[in-house]
């Protein structure tokens, strides 16, 4: 099995496809938002440093994240799921020169309309507990606020309102093309088709990955 590296916009469905992933394929997910949500929970002085950055819909630092995904993940151990990382070109040959080394890898890009982030994004809602996602429109918990699968604490993100998922939008068009250049002159580049439900999206990263 190879290193996946998961790409695409806020709300394209990486988190959610990331959890099958780890279910049904063996997986290990390193998230580097969830890495740094949690830093920020536990209000660690590296926490308390970028909580604005976060909360602003900006990037934090290329060195911060990297040394947050260094402690985070060990390839000897296995096969992970990078989402999240790279948000950058820098990031992108970091990952490769540091974490990836030789391991052989596969960039999936999440494809979609752009338009129709903002709404999945400002609907979403998240387990504190098993991180399962949900959508309000289209598949809210039963109960509210709490978790169908766990019972644990169904919570929004705070940068998930209209203004920061706006800004978290403008950072991502301007920074993905050069990341996906990047990939597709390595051979690296498999485009998955996110605009379909998610069984299908899963479907088609199996494939992909077979
Ligand atoms: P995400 O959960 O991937 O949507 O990330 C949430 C927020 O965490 C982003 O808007 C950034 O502020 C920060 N973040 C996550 N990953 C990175 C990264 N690789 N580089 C810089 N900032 C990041």
């Amino acid at each position: 099995m190879k290193q996946v590296i998961l790409l695409g916009a806020p709300g394209s469905g990486k988190g959610t496809q990331a959890r099958v992933m780890v279910s049904s394929m063996g997986y290990n997910h390193v998230s580097t938002g969830d890495l740094l949500r949690a830093e920020v929970a536990k209000k660690s002085e590296l926490g308390n440093r970028i909580s604005d950055i976060i909360n602003a819909g900006k990037l934090v630092d290329d060195s911060t994240v990297l040394e947050l995904l260094k402690v985070n993940c060990d390839l000897g151990s296995g096969q992970y799921i990078f989402d999240g990382f790279p948000r950058n070109i820098d990031q992108a040959k970091a990952l490769d020169e540091v974490v990836l080394k030789d391991a052989a890898s596969v960039a999936l890009y999440f494809d979609l309309d752009l338009n129709v982030l903002k709404e999945r994004l400002v609907n979403r809602r998240t387990c504190r507990d098993c991180g399962y996602i949900y959508n309000m429109l289209t598949n809210a918990p039963e109960k509210e606020g709490v978790c169908d699968s766990c019972g644990g604490e169904v919570f929004q993100r705070k940068d998930d309102n209209d203004e920061v998922v706006a800004n978290r939008l403008d950072v991502y068009k301007s920074t993905i093309d050069p990341i996906l250049t990047y990939y597709s002159e390595k051979g690296m580049l498999v485009k998955i088709n996110a605009s379909q439900d998610p069984e299908k999206v899963s479907h088609q990263i199996k494939a992909a990955l077979a």
